[in-house]
């Protein structure tokens, strides 16, 4: 028997798989840590947290599994994008990890903005200067910490902390260095003028490879502190969302996923670097060499639902919990009760402003046609709606730039609503299949491991041979057809509200 390991360091907490070479999960071990939040805004974690997550998920996963070591073929990381990891000479840790979710660098997304040009960074980068990347956070700790700073030696990912520990090489992959603001996202490889114009020593960085490239090897160190096998091989692995889109057979043209989590994505593949001038979707390098990914976030998917449940459906949940069922299906069924259009109710789905497509702090939600004849249902398939509305906007942002999507899988805690699903098929257009696998990133970082250490051809053969999905739901002509007038409507609503948004927010 061989296997391959993923270990997938989420934000949250560390999760490590060890499936067999046809995908199957043997053994999974998940160890949360905790995210320090030492100023409003601020969110960071401590390296060393992750480093004994990974050290205890592995130990579980080879204990439980019973699996020897010497048959693990190989290792693969995903994780959590953008944060920063500082080291010393020594490679030790020298701060806490300032982490993607951290919203600290404003001022310093300006100055690099202004250093570089907005223009010549989008083209380069593919994206603009944004807060949660890792850019802004190296100058924030150059200019607050200098001291620190200056004794710096290596700057890392999340994820590539872990490489460190386990191979001693200072290395990261295409895909999570897409998300720093310092890659030439177009040639796949660091970009000179951006780390000249932002005086960042190229000598910091790491080495940089392909997703499924080998990085180095298990050392004697790492081999007695976390069992695996010395000599084992650690390939590039994934940014979370990359790696995932591996895990799910997103690796031709075509494919994409939508994730209904508390926020919402739709990650694409893409043949060529395909840039949206406006920087309302991201642009990364794909774990498939010469691909690109392109991506969306709406910030209140699932959250959207859960903050309806949570504020409005205390009956459900009540209800839910004497017969053993998970409220939200009492909710979805009920808005089943409501028809397309939910009696002529609109919900915008800006709890927490929004990302894509808007690039808006201020927007804000509502429901628009409410009347004395709306009933829970009609409110609870609205806030559906209204959220597929929201990623189908997305979506078309992708097809402007001549991304092609036909082929949609779809995760996350919304994708085990059958009704939702079949809105997203209605409004998308296309079929819109279930992942099979609930480990789609340590799926994806295993697969990748698997074409490093040869047991696959290549990212799509391994894919063919361990990925599995479910049914399909297929788009119904005359149901797409209804939803449109709706859809457009809401197009309509944020153009036309949001002057009232900045109001409200200085009021
Ligand atoms: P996270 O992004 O935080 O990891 P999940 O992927 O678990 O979250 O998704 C959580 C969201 O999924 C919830 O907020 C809810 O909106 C949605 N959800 C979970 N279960 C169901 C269900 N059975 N039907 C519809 N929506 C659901």
């Amino acid at each position: 028997m061989e296997y391959l390991l993923g270990i997938d360091l989420g934000t949250s907490g560390a999760k490590t798989v060890l499936f067999d070479t046809v995908g199957v999960p043997i053994a999974s071990h998940t160890a949360a840590y905790p995210l320090r939040q030492p100023r409003n805004g601020w969110a960071e974690q401590d390296p060393h947290d992750w480093w004994r997550a990974v050290q205890e998920t592995v130990g579980a996963v080879l204990a439980e599994s019973g699996a020897d070591p010497s048959s693990i073929r190989g290792v693969g990381l995903s994780g959590q994008m953008h944060g920063l990891v500082l080291l010393d000479a020594q490679g030790h840790v020298l701060r806490d990890a300032i982490l993607w979710c951290d919203g600290r660098t404003q001022a310093q997304c300006d100055e690099i903005t202004d250093a570089v040009g907005r223009e010549r960074l989008l083209s380069i980068t593919a994206n603009p200067s944004l807060p949660g990347f890792t850019a802004g956070k190296i100058l924030w700790v150059r200019e607050h910490e200098s001291e620190r700073y200056e004794r710096c030696r290596h700057i890392l990912l999340p994820k590539d902390y872990i490489r460190y520990k386990l191979t001693g090489e200072f290395a990261t992959e295409v895909s999570d260095a897409s998300g720093m603001n310092l890659l030439d996202v177009r040639g796949r490889r660091w970009s000179g003028e951006i780390l000249s114009a932002l005086d960042i020593d190229p000598a910091l960085l790491g080495r940089l490879y392909e997703s499924c490239e080998v990085t180095g090897a298990v050392t004697h160190a790492a081999a007695e502190a976390t069992g695996l096998s010395p000599g084992t091989v650690v390939v590039g692995g994934a940014g979370d969302n990359a790696a995932a889109a591996v895990g799910t057979g997103v690796v031709d043209t075509g494919k994409a996923f939508t994730t209904l989590g508390t926020s919402g994505v739709i990650f694409a593949h893409a043949d060529q670097v395909a840039i949206d001038p406006r920087g309302r979707v991201h642009t990364f390098c794909s774990a498939v060499p010469g691909a690109w990914t392109v991506m969306s976030c709406t910030l209140a998917a699932g959250l959207s639902l859960q903050w309806f449940r949570n504020n409005f459906c205390a009956a459900e949940t009540e209800a839910a919990a004497n017969l053993g069922l998970d409220p939200y299906e009492l909710m979805t069924a009920q808005a089943e009760r409501s028809p397309i259009g939910a009696n002529r109710l609109v919900y915008l789905p800006y709890l927490m402003g929004e990302r894509s497509p808007l690039l808006d702090s201020d927007a804000r939600g509502a429901f628009i046609g409410l009347s004395a004849i709306h009933t829970k249902p009609d409110l609870i398939r609205a806030v559906l709606e209204g959220v597929v509305y929201a990623q189908r906007q997305c979506l078309d942002v992708f097809r402007e730039m001549g991304v092609d999507v036909r082929d949609m899988a779809a995760c996350g805690g919304g994708a085990r609503s059958p009704l939702w699903r079949q809105m997203l098929a209605d409004v998308y257009g296309c079929g819109v299949k279930t992942a099979a696998s609930a480990e789609g990133p340590a799926l994806g970082a295993a697969i990748l491991a698997g074409v490093g250490a040869g047991v696959y051809g290549s990212v799509a053969q391994g894919c063919a041979a361990a990925v599995r999905s479910g049914g399909v739901q297929a788009p119904d002509k005359t149901r797409s057809a209804a939803y449109e007038p709706y859809y457009r409507l809401f197009c309509e609503l944020y153009p036309a509200l949001r002057g009232s948004f900045r109001t409200l927010a200085g009021l």
